[in-house]
């Protein structure tokens, strides 16, 4: 029979898939600031960039709240939608389109995170670690913020000019 896990076990596992995950934004983001047109949707990316670090050093915290050595694991989720936006990048390159490609795209890694941090919120409550759980939530309402801000921007700017630009 396979070795009894716990709800623990589930809690470590995931924190190590979004602290891989995180490492992968942070290197990402610069890339995706470098394409963006937009001046806002740049500024965008460079705060998001400084609330990665926070949100990798938080990561840290907690690991350390349960005992762990930080160490990532590969999460291929992450992997798959960073390859999708780099995709973007490629083929929109040059294009009025590509800003609002690179919200849509930064936008479906803010949704992977907000499903992790929800759930590991979620267990942390569960397992009584309220320092945790206070590290987790802080994380979560930035993404749920990032999130906002990018359909805001989206709805302002940049869907308008990818839209009434006339096709080259
Ligand atoms: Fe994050
Ligand atoms: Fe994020």
């Amino acid at each position: 029979m396979a070795k009894e896990k716990t709800l623990q076990d589930l809690f470590h596992d995931t924190l190590r898939d979004i602290y891989f995950a995180e490492k992968q934004i942070l290197k990402a983001l610069p890339k995706m600031r470098r394409a963006a047109t937009n001046e806002q949707l740049q500024q965008a990316f460079d705060k998001h960039k400084e609330q990665t670090e926070e949100h990798v050093s938080r990561l840290e915290e907690v690991f350390e709240i349960i005992g762990k050595s930080a160490r990532g694991k590969t999460c291929e989720a992450i992997k798959g939608i960073i390859d999708e936006g780099e995709e973007i990048i490629s083929e929109f390159k040059g294009t009025s389109a590509l800003d609002a490609g690179l919200i849509s795209s930064a936008q479906a890694v803010e949704h992977y995170e907000i499903t992790r941090y929800g759930t590991l919120r979620r267990w942390a409550k569960e397992l009584g670690m309220s320092d945790a759980e206070r590290l987790l939530d802080k994380t979560l309402k930035e993404e749920s913020q990032t999130d906002e801000d990018l359909t805001k921007l989206a709805e302002k700017t940049v869907n308008e000019a990818a839209k009434s630009a006339k096709a080259a």
